[in-house]
């Protein structure tokens, strides 16, 4: 008996190619883009580690988690990291990366997350590429919860290093992830003699066995399942159209913004300004006296299913994320979210408005 996932046909070479050509397009890049059989934080901490070693002076801007993550591989890596840590609550500015060139002028390494999942900002890449590029550093982001959501403009931005996931707003498989990679990166992860080299992390494995060959053949068997889903899931962007896409994620995290505040009962955005809030998913900061772990497990008992969770670590109390992406991000999901909330705030002794939640959520959607 033939089954739909498995005794399928090998993935040709020719296939893996047109993939990553695909991925390329959404990426609006021109540069090589190496498709990695990992989940993200595997070209993630690849590309770190082949570019950044003891030479290297890197800004680290934390704006989350991963920036955190970020600072910990290039230190391992000997490097000398100056970080640059803004509240969770706002965005990075590019004249505070202006002002950190400053300080430092030997900076030639710069980290970002485009935008943050975990704590629902986004900050400004193509300012802040300008200064990069202005002062010459190499410049590393993490598109994985932007790409699909919003604009992610590679080459425009001066990105050396761009990487992306498909399990956000792409609404595509984990297993799998993609970096952009410019002639300048390529230089530096030459020179560096600490870049992983014969080595599932190495990106230098990939160009010398698979894009310098032409792409002709596979360096080791292709993570087929991986690679159909994410031809799928970009196929299905282009066939909506990636601006349409970008605009329902737009819209959910716009309604859900509105819903919350019209919700009341202390429940605010955690972002605070509309502009820094990140378009894959909202984050809202929950009255004092109650937990925000307890009111998500309140809200999904009472409605199973729905892409609610309480904030990771330190956040667990006090934020509630709202991740509105893929195939949430829909006006029906947005509305079911708010009415859970609203339901697990009335359960914990909270004065809501569910109806006007709803009112202002389907106002601010249009
Ligand atoms: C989701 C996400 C990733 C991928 O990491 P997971 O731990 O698998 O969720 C990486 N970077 C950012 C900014 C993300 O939001």
């Amino acid at each position: 008996m033939t089954h739909p996932l498995l005794d399928l046909p090998p993935l040709s070479a020719a296939r893996f190619a047109s993939i990553e050509d695909r991925v390329a397009r959404l990426l609006a890049t021109e540069q090589d883009v190496v498709i990695m059989q990992g989940e993200a934080l595997l070209p993630l901490e690849g590309a770190i580690r082949a570019t950044a070693g003891p030479g290297t002076t890197a800004l680290n801007v934390i704006t989350g988690p991963y920036g955190q993550t970020f600072g910990n591989w290039l230190r391992d890596c000997g490097t000398t990291v100056i970080d640059l840590a803004v509240p969770f609550h706002t965005a990075v500015t590019a004249e505070q990366v202006r002002a950190a060139f400053d300080a430092h002028p030997d900076i030639d390494f710069v980290s970002l997350v485009h935008a943050e999942a975990a704590t629902g900002n986004t900050n400004p890449v193509a300012e802040i590429g300008e200064v990069v590029r202005e002062r010459g550093a190499l410049f590393y982001v993490d598109a994985v919860a932007s790409i699909g959501a919003e604009p992610v403009l590679t080459d425009a931005w001066g990105v050396d290093l761009c990487v992306i996931g498909a399990q956000k707003a792409m609404g595509g498989p984990a297993g799998v992830s993609a970096v952009s990679v410019s002639t300048r990166a390529w230089a530096r992860m030459a020179a560096n003699p600490g870049a992983p080299r014969r080595s599932y992390l190495s990106l230098l494995d990939w160009k010398d066995r698979w894009l310098d060959g032409g792409r002709t053949t596979l360096p080791h068997a292709p993570a087929q399942l991986e690679m159909l889903a994410l031809e799928a899931c970009v196929e299905r962007i282009e066939a909506a159209g990636p601006a349409t896409v970008m605009a329902r994620h737009a819209s959910a995290a716009a309604a859900t913004r509105a819903g919350a505040v019209a919700l009341g009962g202390g429940l605010e955005p955690y972002v605070y300004e509309a502009r820094d809030a990140a378009p894959v998913a909202t984050t809202l900061r929950v009255p004092a006296a109650v937990d925000a772990s307890e009111l998500v497990a309140k809200a999904l008992a009472l409605r199973p299913g729905l892409p609610l969770a309480a904030g990771g670590g330190a956040l667990a109390r006090e934020m509630v994320r709202v991740n509105h992406y893929g195939a949430d991000a829909t006006p029906d999901v947005v509305r079911a979210c708010l009415a859970a909330l609203g339901e697990g705030l009335t359960g914990l002794g909270v004065t809501v408005d569910a109806a006007g939640a709803v009112t202002a959520a389907d106002a601010a959607w249009a």
